[in-house]
């Protein structure tokens, strides 16, 4: 790092919880609705009404926490964050300030671990809409949606484990199925500290970035963030304690607001609501009931299954591809297993509509070459929109791989018709042999094996050349 600094990283996400219903009320906590439908006078903040914690919300929050390896709390409780804006109808938002429900876990990076400080309890508030110039536009649908803050401490060394970290977090939370984190739709939201300072000297003054919604941004602002402070102190000026935000079409951070303190928010245990008593036996039945990780799952399917690692990788993207997976290839030899990963990963979102027992079938029809990987494809893709059985398809619909005589015969034809890419193969251009593997593939319907044709087709055209040579 430049002139011996090094930057100190701390992440703050918010993970909005997907509970079917809002933390203190019973509105749908569902995202795309228009917009102020899903209200009622508890998320309206109206005078006299009283907030209900959701059990759900609990309940997702300690197994997001569970999954993270955090201590859960017996005992935890609400509090009120102080502050007026227009997107906050009550001007207080119910957190967890003085007891968070879950706290002192840690999440593995390839750079070491980023320990987690504490994970909480909270409310969102609404949506402001700026694009009309002259009215702000709110929203309130997302008023009271629950959500869970997760904050590490300082441990993040570079802005490339920052994005390690959420891309570990983001895979937790959707294998904990507490969450759809997805980013474009504001559920999964990130704020991101960082100071810089020399190694062996005092830690320097840190700088906020709020409301980053993409980590490819996150990166962009700490990096900015890194060379700003670099600058800074070169020159002898000084790093001001305060919020800045990402500017994506400049690529720059600049400054919103000196930062709040918590005396600012004049925090106080809310009278509305009990404790959050949860006991040893609750939180040990949702600890046996946790799911595996991504990060154990993927080492067991390159051990046992022999995948590669980005094969792998790919399967865990989703806990559904993951399970589809575990399911469809519990039966099959590794070859065919391999071959099921393929499919898979060809087409994730259509693969996850498929009976297991469908995918290991057409797996074990592409081993034993009775199909093409293009049919095997065309085929999920129609299993993924209705179940039939895909052998007796390629039965009554002649959809069975051409091999054997038959391909020799397509490939012989498909040479006697291309002249010219003969002869330019003869003539040493090696790549016009892929237009009598193109003719081979359309004259077959895609039902030959393009690898194969290929052979077939060399050793064709490399006899023609002995003879004419
Ligand atoms: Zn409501």
């Amino acid at each position: 790092m430049k002139n011996g600094y090094v930057p100190v990283i701390g992440l703050e996400t918010h993970v909005e919880l997907s509970t079917k219903t809002k933390i203190f009320c019973s509105c749908e906590n569902r995202f795309g609705a228009e917009p102020n439908t899903l209200c009622c006078p508890v998320c309206m903040g109206m005078p006299g009404t009283l907030p209900e914690l959701n059990e759900k919300a609990v309940e997702y929050a300690v197994r997001a926490g569970l999954a993270l390896g955090c201590k859960v709390a017996n005992v935890s409780g609400f509090d009120r964050k102080n502050y007026f804006y227009p997107d906050l109808p009550k001007g207080y938002q119910i957190t967890q300030h003085f007891t968070p429900i879950c706290s002192e876990g840690s999440l593995e990076t390839p750079d070491g671990a980023v320990r987690i400080a504490r994970l909480h309890l909270e409310e969102d508030a609404g949506k402001l809409f700026h694009d009309r110039e002259d009215a702000t536009l709110i929203d309130f649908n997302r008023c009271g949606a629950p959500l869970i803050e997760i904050v590490t401490y300082p441990d993040i060394k570079s802005p490339s484990q920052a994005a390690d970290y959420i891309s570990a977090l983001r895979g937790v939370m959707l294998f904990c199925r507490v969450s759809d984190v997805k980013m474009n739709e504001g559920s999964l939201r990130i704020d991101a500290n960082i100071s810089l300072h020399r190694h062996g000297e005092p830690l320097g003054t840190k700088v906020e970035i709020k409301n980053i919604n993409s980590v490819k941004y996150m990166e962009k602002a700490l990096e900015y963030e890194i060379w700003r402070q670099t600058e800074l102190l070169e020159s002898g000026g000084v790093v001001v304690t305060e919020t800045r935000r990402f500017d994506e079409k400049t690529g720059a951070t600049e400054p919103m607001r000196t930062k709040e303190s918590a005396e600012d928010y004049g925090y106080f245990p809310d009278p509305d609501l009990a404790a959050v008593i949860l006991s040893d036996e609750y939180i040990g039945r949702l600890r046996a009931s946790l799911p595996r990780m991504p990060e154990e799952l993927k080492a067991g399917f390159i051990s046992d299954f022999m995948l590669s690692d980005e094969a792998a990788s790919r399967l865990v993207d989703s806990p559904d591809t993951a399970e589809l997976f575990l399911k469809s290839a519990a039966g099959l030899d590794l070859a065919a297993a391999g071959l099921a990963a393929n499919l898979i990963n060809s087409y994730p979102a259509e693969a996850v509509f498929v009976r297991p027992e469908r995918l290991s079938r057409l797996a074990e029809m592409l081993g034993s070459e009775e199909i093409t990987f293009s049919v095997a494809k065309a085929l999920l893709s129609e299993l993924a929109a209705s179940d039939f059985d895909p052998a007796e398809a390629a039965k009554e619909r002649s959809l069975t791989a051409i091999r054997g005589e038959e391909l020799k015969e397509l490939a012989k034809e498909a040479v006697k018709g291309s002249p010219k890419a003969v002869k330019a193969y003869l003539g040493g251009k090696k790549t016009a042999v892929m237009a009598v593997v193109g003719a081979v593939m359309k004259a077959s319907g895609g039902r030959a094996d393009a690898e194969k044709a290929r052979e077939l087709i060399i050793g064709i055209i490399e006899k023609i050349g002995e003879t004419e040579g």
